[in-house]
């Protein structure tokens, strides 16, 4: 004895098809924002600096010395 309607029974579900041509620019944007990621945890206010002070190395300390990179 079922209480749904017949018709939620027997539900399609279609799985929507990406093509690469629309995935790639994500993909490029994913990784340029991991590249930046990156620049800040590995080299901001280390070996270069585009900002002043240190709280960006501060706030990426742990993260820089997890990942391997050379800091003090
Ligand atoms: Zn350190």
């Amino acid at each position: 004895m079922s209480t749904l309607p017949a018709t939620s029974q027997h539900a399609v579900v279609t799985i929507p098809t990406l093509s690469a041509r629309a995935v790639l620019p994500w993909l490029a944007f994913a990784g340029l924002l991991m590249l930046v990621a990156m620049y800040f945890i590995s080299a901001e206010q280390g070996a270069t600096s585009l900002l002043s002070g240190t709280a960006v190395h501060e706030w990426v300390h742990d993260g820089r010395h997890l990942l391997g990179f050379p800091c003090h």
